[in-house]
């Protein structure tokens, strides 16, 4: 079969790999989609990913063959696939399952290869079923859409005013998740025109362009004047996080959901002054992904706006130097079809 594979020294190459053989606990499903994530983008800049690693979590396939002992989903259903959790240890029973330590399995980015190639083998207990409404592409977004969902569910203000620092692909799913959680008034800030263009279409109240604006003067004349209760960092700059709580009301919340690796500066009397609740998110659970798909299957989400860039397999290591390394896609998905 073919995959997209990263060699060190070279980065990523398309070429022919062994079909994997399941076990008799283990599932064969064929990809039929998979987008490309931010992290996967951080794994391969970061240099330290090992030789012949298949990246590729984000993704939409069918389940081709179960083996005898492998209980649930049928050959034939459509699935998207998530992290494994035990269930029994702490972190699971107080409902942060992505905590897990416990014999975790995951693809992509832990112990399984991932889903950039025709086929992966998982356990059932990683697979939620598609409904039947929801097209390939979007349940490919699931994932996405539920890392957005989870930032949410991280901060305690709800419906509130909300801003969110950045309109990449996790930015502009909040965007469209706040929208549907009846938050008001939605702020985004974001240089790209083209990404604001999007954050209007997802249902932002006011888009602003950081570089050609007064942010804090706009944010202001938009909440009368309190600043924003709900502030998610998305951009991944270090020196925002400090902006972010500059625009965050009294009492407000600050989430960084972007992965910064790098120090951040900040002025902690603005923690002081505003009494401002500053946090982070990480992952997300198979609960957020089902409602994400739920509210597909039902109409309310459609992420496919995201999509700039419907890509073949082949075509991946040349987009991700031109387009992905560059930032100048917003979200690249492969169809394994094309
Ligand atoms: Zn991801
Ligand atoms: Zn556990």
């Amino acid at each position: 079969m073919k995959a997209a594979v990263y060699k060190v020294g070279k980065g990523l190459v398309v070429e022919d790999v062994p079909i994997p053989r399941i076990e008799a606990d283990q599932v064969l499903v064929k990809i039929s989609h998979t987008g490309f994530c931010g992290s996967d983008h951080s794994m391969i800049s970061s240099g330290g990913l090992a030789d012949n690693t298949i990246l590729g979590h984000e993704t939409c396939g069918v389940v081709v063959e179960t083996g005898m002992l492998a209980k649930g989903l049928p050959e034939g259903t459509r699935v998207i696939v998530r992290p494994t959790s035990c269930g029994d240890c702490p972190e699971c029973q107080s409902g942060k399952p992505y905590f897990c330590q416990t014999k975790r399995r995951s693809i992509g980015i832990g112990d399984l290869p991932g889903a950039f190639a025709e086929y992966i083998v998982v356990y059932p207990e990683m697979l939620i079923r598609v409904p039947t409404e929801v097209d390939a592409q979007n349940a490919a977004l699931a994932e996405a859409f539920a890392a957005s969902l989870h930032a949410i569910a991280c901060i305690p203000n709800q419906g509130c005013s909300a801003l969110v620092v950045g309109g990449g692909p996790i930015g502009l799913a909040l965007v469209r998740l706040l929208k549907i959680l009846e938050f008001h008034p939605i702020l985004l800030s974001e240089p790209v025109a083209e990404k604001r263009e999007i954050g209007l279409a997802f249902g932002a109240d006011h888009v602003m362009d950081p570089l050609s604006e007064d942010l804090n003067q706009k944010i202001f004349l938009s909440t009368e004047g309190r600043g924003c209760e709900a502030v998610f960092e998305c951009s991944g700059i270090p020196v925002l996080i400090q902006s972010c709580m500059d625009a965050a009301a009294r009492g407000g919340t600050v989430c960084v959901v972007s992965v910064i690796y790098s120090a951040a500066q900040i002025t902690p009397f603005t923690l002081n002054f505003k009494e401002i609740w500053l946090t982070g998110s990480y992952s997300n659970t198979h609960a957020e992904n089902i409602q994400c798909l739920d509210w597909m299957a039902g109409g309310k989400l459609d992420g496919k706006p995201l999509i700039s860039d419907l890509i073949s397999l082949e075509e991946l290591p040349k987009v991700y130097e031109e387009r992905i390394d560059t930032g100048l896609a917003v979200k690249v998905m492969v169809d394994m079809d094309l």
